[in-house]
């Protein structure tokens, strides 16, 4: 991946939160405080506003700027989760204009392992890592046989299905899991968000084959 990629990844990801704040608010407000959408839209535009201003140079920088900024503009479970994962990933970006395909499996698998550590959640308790994880999960396996340009896009295909099964679930972690049983039935807006993203790597990957 280029840092070119990966600024197009985050502007991607910034008009993905504009046009659905007011659905990912929607679905915050049925398990949580109905501010996902506010959340994630505030912080990419402000990322967003940073990547055309003042573009940083390499992957690792631009990483560490999306970290920053999220941490310092978004408040919330999210912009914490988002920005220390990324702060992680960050160290495994090289100070370079692009990386080969295992080292972006690695950064993703050290956003997710930043984010389990500090969020404590596993599988199946309705978060974002419900999408996170089986997504690096298969990235990491399949990047060993194949281009993750080939790899990406249907692994992306799928994320927003992982995003619809946190509806049954019931929330273990964060705001939701004080609602307990309540929880069960609604689409976690962070595992929504997320699979926003996935589909905004998919595009960008996808079309720099
Ligand atoms: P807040 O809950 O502080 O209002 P947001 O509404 O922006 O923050 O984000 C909520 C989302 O954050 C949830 O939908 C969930 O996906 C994610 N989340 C919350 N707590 C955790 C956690 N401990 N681990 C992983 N993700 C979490
Ligand atoms: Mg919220």
């Amino acid at each position: 991946m280029t840092n070119a990629d990966f600024r197009q990844l985050w502007l991607c990801f910034g008009q993905a939160a504009a046009q659905n704040k007011e659905e990912l608010n929607r679905l915050d407000a049925a398990i949580g405080d109905a501010d996902h959408g506010t959340n994630m839209d505030r912080g990419m535009q402000k990322v967003a506003e940073q990547l055309t201003s003042c573009p940083p140079p390499t992957l690792q920088a631009t990483c560490k700027m999306v970290a920053m900024t999220l941490l310092s503009t978004v408040g919330g479970a999210s912009g914490a989760l988002w920005g220390s994962g990324l702060l992680a990933a960050s160290k495994v970006f090289p100070d370079m204009d692009s990386c080969d395909d295992k080292t972006l499996a690695a950064a993703l698998q050290t956003f997710v392992s930043s984010i389990q550590q500090r969020g404590k959640a596993v599988a199946g308790d309705k978060t974002m890592l419900d999408v996170f994880l089986p997504a690096t999960a298969e990235l990491s396996q399949e990047v060993d046989h194949a281009p993750a340009a080939s790899v990406i896009p249907p692994i992306a295909a799928e994320a927003k299905q992982w995003a619809e099964a946190t509806a049954p679930l019931l929330a273990k972690r964060g705001r939701a899991a004080y609602l307990g049983a309540r929880s069960i039935g609604h689409i976690d807006p962070g595992a929504t968000s997320s699979a926003l993203w996935w589909d905004c790597l998919g595009r960008v990957m996808g079309s720099s084959k």
